[in-house]
């Protein structure tokens, strides 16, 4: 059986629809699922095949109860002509290495590879009564379509990219609407007017007083309230969903560009069948290198999963000591996305590395949400570190690895990207293991930044700035970015964290059905 239960507890068992449409767990936890593995991807099949053909062949894998139907309208729909390159997320040479982008997306951020599906898989998830169970399909009166019954209200908390690529994803999206929360200050120009000028008559966007772990800890509370999800279910049927990364939804359709680096390969002779390969990822919530994991478990051949982080190396501090301690300084960088104190996504690489110890996992959770810290077993340390090595980048390291990256290859990275870069650069290559770095912004949606950093004098303006790196690199600003300087800005919100909650209740009310 392949269901879905909490990392905490397997009391509650879920289909994988069910999984989406909740979003995380009732005791908190997030959904996974005992059979991951149980299929393992043929690597033959995947030679030569086209994104959007191994996309349906993964997330078969991971989504047994999508009919192949419903996953080639969503991988169809996803993953269209609002890419700019049709290969999706290409993979290009860097020297010795490679670099897999995966910002051709409508937003210019790799989470435009999860968002474009997320919406489109939770339409599926609204199915006819009969495919419900049997507790759902009583609550809907019979002459009522589930169809139009209820409206999920997507609730997301940004450091920065996944807002707007929600925003994008879920626009105008039948029967949803989406709520988004950023901490003031703390995302970059452009990726505020990204989630500001945001069109559609479903979207609520607002700032809020706090920094993003704040924030999201915020809507983990709102996501728990049970008298909140009553009264809006009452009051417009309601019900709150999550777009952030612990959604499975979210999850899994990072999981097939891994393997996409993989057919690349193999497609180039650069690899044979069965050949390991290394990635290295720019990490905040744990969710991307996380993908890469559940890959390796689906039987890709990956011998180390690099995680880089940026100044808030609380991630490569746990993987070299075994103790996660949040309670450190909190630092906003040039790379917003990775600013994270809590990396939700981690709570599930304990699951699998502790093979399913649910009891470990609520505790270890419990001590985070008490003392801000946690320290795993020796066991399950030294079998992480069979798996996952780290380093991190510092700012200084971040404009030099931008610098470097373009003096000596003509390649020009974001700041998140180059956090990767650093650290890739930093640690010994096995000259017969390929390794992938994932590339997860464009370099335009952080002009100043890599202006800085390739020692441009800059104007006080971002998008001159755009056109100053495009002139001194000869490269060009995506145009869904450079347009963003004449678009208007419809929200202009700020608020406290305590405020978010009645904020919701009214973006609930406005978005009506
Ligand atoms: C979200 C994001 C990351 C971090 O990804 P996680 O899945 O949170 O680890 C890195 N770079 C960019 C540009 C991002 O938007």
């Amino acid at each position: 059986m392949n269901t879905f239960h909490s990392t905490r507890g397997i009391a509650d068992q879920l289909t994988s629809k069910q999984a989406i449409r909740k979003g995380i767990a009732s005791d908190g936890g997030l959904f996974v699922s005992d059979s991951l593995g149980d299929v393992q991807i043929d690597l033959d099949t995947i030679t030569d095949k086209s994104y959007q053909d191994i996309a349906r062949i993964v997330l078969g894998a991971l989504l047994p109860d999508f009919t192949q139907t419903e996953l080639a309208e969503c991988v169809g729909g996803a993953y269209g002509p609002k890419w700019t390159d049709s290969g999706i997320t290409p993979l290009k040479p860097l020297a010795d290495d490679y670099v897999l982008e995966l910002f051709h997306g409508p937003t210019s951020a790799f989470k435009d590879v999860a968002l474009q599906m997320l919406p489109r898989l939770m339409s599926k998830t609204n199915a006819a009564p009969n495919e419900n169970d049997a507790q759902d399909a009583k609550a809907r009166p019979e002459d009522v379509p589930a169809d139009t019954q209820e409206r999920i209200m997507i609730l997301t908390a940004t450091s920065g990219d996944t807002g707007k690529a929600a925003l994008a994803g879920f626009a105008d999206a039948p029967n949803t609407a989406i709520t988004v929360f950023y901490p003031q200050g703390q995302v970059s120009p452009i990726q505020q007017l990204q989630m500001t000028t945001q069109l559609g008559g479903n979207v609520a966007v607002c700032a809020v007083k706090g920094n993003f772990d704040d924030a999201q800890s915020a809507v983990k509370d709102i996501f728990a309230d049970r008298e909140l999800a009553r009264s809006l279910h009452a009051d417009s049927r309601t019900v709150l969903s999550s777009a952030n990364s612990i959604n499975i939804g979210r999850l899994f359709p990072q999981v097939v560009y891994y393997f996409v680096a993989y057919a690349r390969l193999l497609t180039d002779q650069v690899i044979n069948v069965g050949d390991e390969v290394e990635f290295c990822v720019p990490t905040g919530n744990f969710g991307d290198v996380l993908a890469g994991y559940y890959a390796k478990r689906m039987g890709l051949p990956v011998s180390k999963l690099i995680v880089a982080s940026d100044t808030n190396n609380v991630l490569c501090d746990f993987l070299t000591t075994g103790v996660y301690d949040r309670n450190r300084p909190f630092y906003t960088t040039n790379s917003p996305s990775m600013d994270i104190l809590i990396s939700s996504n981690l709570e599930r690489m304990l699951y699998y590395m502790s093979d399913g110890d649910t009891e470990l996992i609520s505790s270890l959770m419990k001590d985070l949400k008490e003392t801000g810290r946690f320290e795993v077993p020796a066991g399950l340390r030294s079998a992480i570190d069979e798996i996952f090595s780290c380093g991190w980048a510092s700012e200084s390291q971040v404009k030099s690895a931008i610098h470097d990256c373009w003096e000596q290859h003509h390649y020009l990275i974001d700041p998140h990207t180059a956090c990767g870069y650093h650290v890739m650069n930093g640690v010994e290559a096995d000259p017969l293991t390929p390794r992938i770095l994932l590339s997860t912004a464009s370099p335009y949606k952080f002009p100043r930044a890599v202006g800085e950093s390739l020692q441009l004098s800059l104007p006080d303006n971002d998008f001159q700035c755009m056109d100053a790196v495009a002139d001194a690199t000869g490269t060009t600003p995506p145009s869904q970015l450079r347009f963003l300087e004449t678009a208007p800005v419809r929200f202009k919100d700020v608020i406290p964290i305590e405020g978010m909650k009645d904020f919701v209740r009214k973006a609930a009310k406005k978005a009506d059905l």
